[in-house]
C-alpha cells in the first residue's frame, strides 16, 4: 500500500469513525496533549478521563501547574502509579513557564529535551497540539504498524523498534497531521484491538500482512517471558491516642519517590528499635492480611501490621518528612494506591 493511499484510508476512516469527544480534544492545547499523552503511557482511555479532568481543574495552565507543590500534583497522580511520571510532569512544567516564557517548543528535538517526554510523546504534542508533521508510535500504533507490515519480533528489542520507527515515517503525512496521528491512535483503540482486531472493518486491510496471513495474534512479538522476583515487607500502622496513622515522605527519586508512605521493616524483631527512634512506645500490635502489589519488575508481598502506640515525645511534629494522617480529614498528599487503600482500613 502507498503511503499516500494508506494516509487517504485512515483520514476516511477517522472522518466517520474517529474519537473526538475526549476531554483533551475540547479544546486542544499543547499543554492538554502533553498531560493526557503523559496520564494514558501504560493506562486505559476510560482511566484516564476523571484523572485528567480533576488535575485541569486543579492546573488549568502550565504556570499552574508550576507554581503547584510537588505534594498537590501526586496527590492528583495518586493510584494512576508510574509516579516519575507525574515528578518529570512537574519538572517540565517549571521548566516551560519559567525559562521558556510559557511557550512549550514546537519541534521533536527540543520537545524531547524535556523531562519525561520520549519521541512518541513529543511526536503527539507537535502533531497534535501544533498541527506539524511528526510521527508517533505509542502501544496502539505500534500493534496496527507491526501487523500492518508483519514486523517479527518483540518492539522493546532495539532492531524491532527502529524498524517500526522506519515504517511509522515513511507512512506519516505532512498535513492533516493533527487527526491523522488521534486516528492512528484510534485505530489501534478502536479497530485494531490486541485480542480481536475488527479486520473487516479496517481502513487499512487490503494492505495488511498480518491479515493476508491470518497471523494477526502473532503481532506485535511478545516479550520474552521471566518470572518476577518477589520482595517482602512489613508496612507498619503505626496508630496514636488519637486514632491518626504515621506517614513519612519517600526521597525525591526511587520507587514511590515523593510519596507518603507507611513506614517499613524487614523483620517483626525491628519494631520496637524502629518506634524507638521516632520517639514511639509500643503498646500493642495486630498483623493484617498479607498481600501483593506487583511493580513492572518485581511482586511486592506485603504484611501490615497494625501497631497501637503512645508518644514519648515531640520527634514526629518537627520533621517535615513524617505527619500524623487523620482519616475523617485525609491532607492532599501523593500516595501509591495500596498505602491508601490500608489508610480506608
Ligand atoms: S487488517 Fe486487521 S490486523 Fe491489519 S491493521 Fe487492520 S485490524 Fe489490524
Amino acid at each position: 500500500m502507498h503511503p499516500q493511499e494508506f494516509q487517504r484510508a485512515v483520514l476516511d476512516w477517522y472522518q466517520h469513525q474517529g474519537r473526538t469527544n475526549l476531554p483533551w480534544q475540547n479544546p486542544i492545547t499543547p499543554y492538554r496533549v502533553w498531560i493526557s499523552e503523559i496520564m494514558l503511557q501504560q493506562t486505559q482511555v476510560s482511566t484516564v478521563i476523571p484523572y485528567f479532568e480533576r488535575f485541569m481543574n486543579s492546573f488549568p495552565t502550565i504556570e499552574s501547574l508550576a507554581e503547584a507543590h510537588i505534594d498537590e500534583v501526586l496527590h492528583h497522580w495518586t493510584g494512576l502509579g508510574y509516579y516519575a511520571r507525574a515528578r518529570n510532569l512537574h519538572k517540565t512544567a517549571q521548566i516551560v513557564a519559567f525559562e521558556m516564557n510559557q511557550q512549550f517548543p514546537d519541534t521533536v528535538e527540543a520537545l524531547a529535551a524535556l523531562p519525561g517526554i520520549g519521541r512518541s510523546t513529543a511526536g503527539a504534542i507537535r502533531s497534535i497540539g501544533f498541527r506539524k508533521p511528526a510521527a508517533i508510535l505509542d502501544g496502539n500504533v505500534k500493534r496496527v504498524l507491526a501487523r500492518f507490515a508483519a514486523i517479527d519480533g518483540w518492539p522493546g528489542k532495539t532492531a524491532v523498534h527502529n524498524q517500526l520507527w522506519d515504517i511509522a515515517e515513511r507512512y506519516n503525512p505532512e498535513q492533516h497531521t493533527q487527526e491523522y496521528t488521534q486516528a492512528m491512535m484510534d485505530l489501534g483503540a478502536l479497530v485494531c484491538s490486541k485480542k480481536t482486531p475488527q479486520c473487516d472493518a479496517c481502513p487499512i486491510a487490503t494492505g495488511c500482512k498480518a491479515f493476508a496471513e491470518g497471523r494477526q495474534s502473532l503481532y506485535p512479538g511478545k516479550k520474552p517471558k521471566k518470572a518476577l522476583p518477589v520482595r517482602e515487607t512489613l508496612f507498619l500502622l503505626l496508630r496514636n491516642a488519637r486514632g491518626d496513622i504515621l506517614l513519612q515522605k519517600n526521597p525525591p527519586t526511587g520507587l514511590w519517590g515523593g510519596l507518603w508512605v507507611l513506614p517499613q521493616i524487614q523483620q517483626p524483631s525491628e519494631l520496637d528499635v524502629t518506634c524507638e527512634s521516632l520517639g514511639l512506645r509500643v503498646k500493642s500490635k495486630a498483623p493484617m492480611q498479607k498481600q501483593r502489589h506487583t511493580f513492572s519488575h518485581f511482586h511486592l508481598d506485603y504484611q501490615p501490621l497494625m501497631v497501637e502506640v503512645e508518644e514519648c515525645c515531640n520527634n514526629i511534629n518537627e520533621n517535615t518528612h513524617l505527619v500524623w494522617y487523620n482519616r475523617e480529614k485525609p491532607l492532599s498528599l501523593g500516595m501509591p494506591a495500596p498505602i491508601k487503600a490500608l489508610l480506608t482500613i
